[in-house]
């Protein structure tokens, strides 16, 4: 195999790699922004407690299922609300 061939097959990997990360996002790359945005307004009022209290508050109002959503966010670091706006910006989850 050459080189060339092989940075092809690479880039395909990152490729469908990042495609899969991407699709367990159960919402749109406008709703990320939407949530990561009230969420880091929140924690920087109120900090954050080590859990997903506004991500999971933003997720009643929107109305978005919880339990997908939570999986996706801790699919990309975002554990807990200041994780959340650090780790799972729509640049980084739908690159
Ligand atoms: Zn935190």
């Amino acid at each position: 195999m050459d080189d060339a061939r092989r940075r092809q097959l690479r880039a395909a990997y990152r490729n469908a790699e990042a495609a899969a990360r991407a699709a367990l996002m159960p919402i749109s790359e406008e709703q990320l922004t939407a949530l990561i945005g009230y969420v880091d307004e929140r924690v920087v009022t109120d900090g954050c407690d080590h859990t997903t209290r506004f991500a999971e508050l933003w997720a009643e109002r929107n109305p978005v299922d919880w339990a997908r959503l939570g999986a996706g966010l801790a699919e990309f670091g975002g554990y807990c609300d200041c994780e959340i706006v650090m780790n799972c910006a729509p640049e980084d989850v739908f690159r």
